[in-house]
Parts: C-alpha cells; structure tokens; sequence
C-alpha cells in the first residue's frame, strides 16, 4: 500500500527547494539592489544558443530584450518553454531584436502568461516574426496530433504528448501587440529609458538595441551580430558610446571564411553541372539563407559569370519569406539599391526562378532533366521537401549537394557535411554518390575576430564591463579571452537566473 507519507514526501522537498531559490534569489536581488539602481539578469541564452530573454530593471520598470524559445531534445527544451521561471505580467514591454525562433518563439507564451505591454521591433522583424510564430504554431499542432495517435495505437509505452505551447489564435493576439520603429529613430519604451535600434547586419530587419538608462548611461544589446559584405543586408552598425554591453558570443571560437568567396564557390559548382547536366541540391533556411543564395544566384547571371539554368525554390514558406524582402527595400544594402532597387530590377525575380508551391508541382521537378538547381527546406535536411530531392539525385554522381548553412549534430544535413557514405531517408538506405560541397562564407554571426574589429570601435575607456550572452560555454571562453586581450575592462559570462547590478550614478 502507497502510505499518505511517500507522496507528501517528495512534494515537500520539491517546495522547499523552490522555496530555496526563491528566497536566494530574492536574496541576492536584495543584495545586489543594495547598491545599484538598475539590475540585469537572464532567463535564457547562458551559456547556450536558444532561449534568448534578456531583462533589465530600472525606476520600477522592467524591459524584456527578446523572447525566444528554447530548442534541442524535445523533453527538456518542452519544459523550459512551458514553464517560465518569472511573472511574464511584470514586464513593461519587450524589444525584439529579430525574428528568428530563439529570439521571437516564445512572445505567445509571454503573451498568454499575462504579458500585456507592448513589443517593439522594426517593421521587418515584425514581419518574418509573423512567419515564424504561425510556422511554430502549426508545428506543434501537427507534432502533437502525431504523438497523440502514437500514444493511443502503443497504450502499453506510456508515452507522452506534448501540448502546444500555442496555436495561431495567440499568435494573432501576439501580433496585436507590436509596436514598430524603424532603425535610427529613438523613442521611450518606458518611463525612465530611452531607446533606438542600430542595424545589425544580421538577417532582414535585425537590430541591436542602445539603451540610455536615466540620466544618460548608455546600455547595448548586440542582439545577434551579422558580418560586414553580407548579401542584401546593411553592414553591423557601430552604436553611440556605451558604459556596459551584452554581447552574443555564437562563435566566439571560430573564425570563417570571407564572405566574397561564397559568391566565387558557386559558380565554380553552377559551371561544373552545366558540363554533367547535374542537379545541384541546396538545403537551406527559408529566411534570410535562400534569398542570399537567390540573390548571388542573380547577380552572377547579370556579370554573366554563370550560364542561366532553371532555378527552382521549393518550399511555400520560402516562397512567403521572399515576398516579405521584396517589400523592405529600406533593409537592402548600397549594393543591392545600385544594383537592382535604383534600375527597378526585383532582385528575387528572373526569367529562370521557379517558386514552386503546389505538391504537384514539386514532384514535378524530378522528371526533369538537368543541369538545374534545386534550393528546398528544411535547412538542416531533417524534413520537408529537401528529403525527396536528396532521395532522387543522393545516387547520382553528377549531382553537387551544397552545404550553406549550419548543420546541428545527429541531423541529416550533418551527416552529408562528415562524409557518411550510405544514409537513410524515409526508412530506406541510399548510397551518397553526390558530390557534397561546404560552403561557410555565408554564416550570418560574426566570428571572433569580426566580434573584436566591432568591439573596438567603441571607446574601451569609458566601456567598463561586456556581459557575454548566446554561445556555448567555451566559445565564450575563448571569446572573453579575445576581448580582454584588445584592452576591454572586464569581461563576464552570464550565468542564468544571476542578478547583475549596474549603479547608474557611478556608471556614469
Ligand atoms: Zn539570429
């Protein structure tokens, strides 16, 4: 017999413990408040990748930087998404520095929580946020309906179902909430702050944040850092001059190849199925990755570098995304307006693209002869359209598989990248005798060397601390290595859940 005290038991240990870190924490808030006047801490992003979510305190007002989700192994991140670790109906209002999922995912979740303040963003990043939110939404309705039918059919394995977080209902709620500014226009977020956004150069509508915190202390948020000379996108902007800034550390270890020589790689490729009648098969992110890939496409048609074969965009969500950047002309470097915009030229539409939505015509493309190229989503081949089309040319030696973007452990798009000769797609066995081609020029995160070139273009005298965000920890390692070596202060790495406290007086 199970006695009353074998389930009390546990339960009190586990209220105890929260009661713990409750206490310590508001302890150590306590503490930390004692001499400061704002306070920084995170609930996500440390010394991780995913969950970005950023806070900071000042004058009784809380500012959310970023709400994103959590991503990896499908038990722990479903529970760091559900269960948040503070009271979303606290935050004044959120600044979201782009759309991608670990930055924007979780706005329905803040925004069913309680959280009723504004979200401001620029106008792009409000738009592919549209996309991605509606994407998650119905992702996890059909991942839920599936675990669901496969929990009934095996009762015996006790299996679980995981909810949706939210569905598009809420995303249209969330919608509702936006506020947009554009780049450069500073404004009050709320009482006590001010705010602008500088162009990060990282995907369309990305930026960073400045904050100028009571009286003139200047607070920055790189957001996620892009490069210098990436296709379509204005380059990273230098902020005005900051007292601390939180700093993304993705590849705080790495360094990459220039982005000029992506453009070079791919015609190589593109001239070499012109001589086989080849495929060239890319797998690619429906936002930002493919129309860099179609727009360098383009531009090596129009310099004549590059015969013209038929070009076919496979994925209905990138077909949406593609239309959100042919209207934010106002995000489009000096090249691109030269180039295409000034000549009245769309520089996402040709003679030889096909945008393919309908099933039928996707299943077309197979019958048809090369040389040709095929760009398709998932970006790490893990679903979606791209696995028919690597199933169909996998075998076949003529064909280029073409790596443009970052591949996760255990995915399919890794295994291509480390050589595996035989894969399985759809439960059967193929051969890879593609050739398989890897191209990192185009990484839209600033490597540690291009992290450092921006860092110093601030006054390192009067920045007196950096506080490193997003990256594994031994990218930010190396990272807070790199930068204290160029004469930065002080360097911290963030530790999830710590109070960090700021005195805006002796900041100064
Ligand atoms: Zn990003």
């Amino acid at each position: 017999m199970i006695s009353l005290a074998s389930i009390i038991a546990p339960l009190l240990i586990q209220c105890k413990t929260e009661i713990i870190i409750e206490f310590s924490m508001n302890w150590e808030y306590k503490e930390v408040m004692k001499d400061n006047n704002i306070i920084l801490y995170s609930h996500g992003a440390c010394n991780e990748v995913t969950g970005s979510k950023h806070f900071i305190e000042y004058n009784g007002k809380t500012i959310q930087i970023d709400s994103g989700m959590f991503q990896g192994r499908r038990a722990e991140s479903y529970e760091k998404n559900h269960t948040l670790p503070f009271d979303p109906s606290k935050t004044d209002c959120i600044l979201l520095t782009h759309g991608h999922f670990d930055h924007s995912g979780a706005l329905p979740v803040m925004v069913n929580n309680g959280f009723s303040g504004n979200i401001y963003s620029t106008p792009a990043t409000r738009d592919i946020a549209n996309i991605i939110l509606f994407d998650s939404a119905y992702i996890q309705q059909k991942d839920s309906e599936y675990l669901r039918d496969k929990a009934m059919k095996y009762p015996d394995r006790n299996l679980k179902v995981y909810e949706p977080l939210y569905d598009s209902s809420d995303v249209i709620k969330t919608l509702q909430q936006f506020v947009t500014i554009n780049n450069r226009r500073e404004f009050i977020p709320v009482d006590g702050f001010k705010a602008e956004f500088f162009d990060a150069g990282h995907i369309l509508g990305s930026s960073m944040i400045c904050l100028t915190v009571g009286e003139g202390l200047k607070i920055g948020y790189s957001g996620d850092l892009g490069r210098k000379n990436l296709p379509i996108l204005k380059d990273p902007e230098t902020m005005y001059d900051l007292d601390y800034l939180v700093l993304e550390g993705t590849y705080g270890d790495r360094l990459h190849e220039s982005v000029g020589s992506g453009g070079e790689r791919l015609a190589g490729i593109v001239k070499k199925v012109v001589k086989t009648g080849g495929k060239i098969i890319i797998p690619a992110f429906t936002i930002e990755r493919t129309q860099e890939i179609i727009y360098i496409l383009h531009l090596l048609q129009l310099e004549n570098r590059i015969p013209r074969i038929p070009i076919y965009v496979d994925s209905p969500m990138a077909v949406n995304a593609t239309s959100i950047f042919k209207i934010h002309s106002e995000c489009f470097d000096k090249e691109t307006y030269e180039d295409f915009t000034s000549n009245n030229i769309n520089p996402f539409g040709f003679d030889n693209i096909n945008y393919v939505q309908s099933v039928r015509e996707s299943k077309e493309i197979n019958s048809k002869k090369g040389p040709m190229i095929i760009i398709s989503a998932s970006g790490m081949a893990e679903n979606g359209r791209i696995l028919h089309h690597l199933k169909n040319n996998i075998e076949d030696k003529r064909a280029i598989i073409t790596i443009v973007g970052f591949m996760a452990a255990h995915t399919l798009g890794r295994k291509l990248v480390e050589g595996e000769k035989s894969i399985k797609i759809f439960g059967k066995n193929y051969e890879v005798n593609a050739e398989i081609e890897k191209l990192n020029a185009f990484s839209a995160h600033a490597d540690y060397n291009e992290i450092k070139e921006w860092v110093s273009g601030y006054d390192l005298k009067r920045l007196k601390k950096i506080f490193l965000v997003h990256g594994e920890n031994k990218s930010l390692v190396n990272l807070r290595s790199e930068l204290l070596s160029i004469g930065v202060n002080s360097v911290e790495i963030v530790e999830y859940g710590k109070t960090y406290g700021i005195n805006s007086e002796r900041g100064k």
